[in-house]
C-alpha cells in the first residue's frame, strides 16, 4: 500500500492510494473537493471513500461535495459525525482500506479529535497518516489541547516500527529545519535531513513521507528528552531550562511558536 500526493490550496497535502484493479481510490484529509474530482476524472477511477484525521477545514472543507459526487463512506472523528464522518473512529477501532487494517490512535493536541491511522500491511513498510500531528521536522501547534497531552501523542508516535512511513498533510519542511538546526545544532543526521529536503524542494519535490527513524534522529519534538534541545530552547525563550519533561516539551513548542 503506498500513498501519493495531491497538493492542494496553500501548502496542504491530500494523501491518496489507488486500488487500480477496481479503479478506486482513496482521500485522506480532502481540503479541496476539485483536486479530488480532477484526479478522479484525469485517471478514470472513483472516490472509494475518505478518511479525516481532524476538524479543521483545510482538512474536510472537500468532503461534502465528494459525498455528493461520490455518494462514499467517511471515516473520522466523532466530533464530525453526522455532518461530515459517516462512520465515526474511536481510539483503538480499525477500518479496513483495499486490505490493509488501519488502526486508529488518538493523539489530543493539535485538536482535542486528532486521530493517527497506523497500519502494517503485509509485503510493505509500516505506515501513518498523521494529519496536522506528526511534520517532517516539526508537530501541530496546540490549538485546543495541552503540552500533556502532545507529549503523549509524541511518546506513543515515536514508539511506533522505524521504518513507518510518515505521511503529515503539510509541506513545512524547511521551517521546521531551520528551527530545528536552531536548539540541536550538531546534530548531523538533522543536517543530512536538512540537505534532502532542499535539495528536493529545488525540485519542486515533496518532502514527505518521512519516516518514524528519521523523526527520531531529527524531529526537535521527538528529542524533547536530550538535554541540549531543552537547554537551547529554554534560551531561545530566555528561561531557565525545565526540569520536567512535560514543561520542557511546553518550552520547546512555545520556542517554535516564537521563532
Ligand atoms: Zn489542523
Amino acid at each position: 500500500m503506498t500513498f501519493f500526493p495531491l497538493p492542494a490550496l496553500n501548502d496542504n497535502y491530500i494523501w491518496i492510494t489507488e486500488n487500480s484493479e477496481q479503479k478506486k481510490i482513496w482521500a485522506v484529509d480532502p481540503g479541496d473537493a476539485s483536486v479530488v474530482k480532477d484526479y478522479c476524472q484525469n485517471h478514470g477511477v472513483t472516490l472509494a471513500g475518505i478518511i479525516l484525521t481532524h476538524h479543521h477545514w483545510d482538512h474536510t472543507d472537500g468532503v461534502p461535495e465528494l459525498r455528493n459526487s461520490y455518494d462514499c463512506p467517511v471515516y473520522g472523528p466523532e466530533s464530525l459525525a453526522p455532518d461530515k464522518v459517516t462512520v465515526p473512529v474511536r481510539q483503538g477501532d480499525t477500518i479496513t482500506i483495499n486490505q490493509v487494517e488501519l488502526m486508529a490512535i488518538a493523539t489530543p493536541g493539535h485538536t482535542l479529535d486528532h486521530l493517527c491511522y497506523f497500519g502494517e500491511p503485509e509485503h510493505d513498510a509500516p505506515i501513518l497518516l498523521c494529519g496536522d500531528t506528526l511534520f517532517r521536522g516539526g508537530c501541530g501547534r496546540l490549538f485546543e489541547g495541552s503540552p500533556a497531552q502532545m507529549l503523549n501523542a509524541m511518546t506513543r508516535l515515536r514508539e511506533l516500527p522505524g521504518d513507518t512511513r510518515v505521511y503529515g498533510t503539510h509541506e513545512y519542511t524547511l521551517a521546521n529545519y531551520r528551527f530545528a538546526k536552531a536548539i540541536d545544532p550538531d546534530n548531523q543526521a538533522l543536517e543530512k535531513a536538512d540537505q534532502d529536503a532542499q535539495a528536493l524542494r529545488q525540485d519542486q519535490q515533496v518532502t514527505l513521507p518521512s519516516t518514524i527513524a528519521l523523526e527520531v534522529q531529527t524531529n526537535p519534538f521527538f528529542r524533547f528528552d536530550v538535554p541540549h534541545v531543552i537547554d537551547h530552547a529554554a534560551q531561545l525563550l530566555n528561561e531557565t531550562p525545565a526540569s520536567d519533561l512535560v514543561s520542557a516539551f511546553a518550552q520547546i513548542r512555545r520556542a517554535k511558536d516564537g521563532f
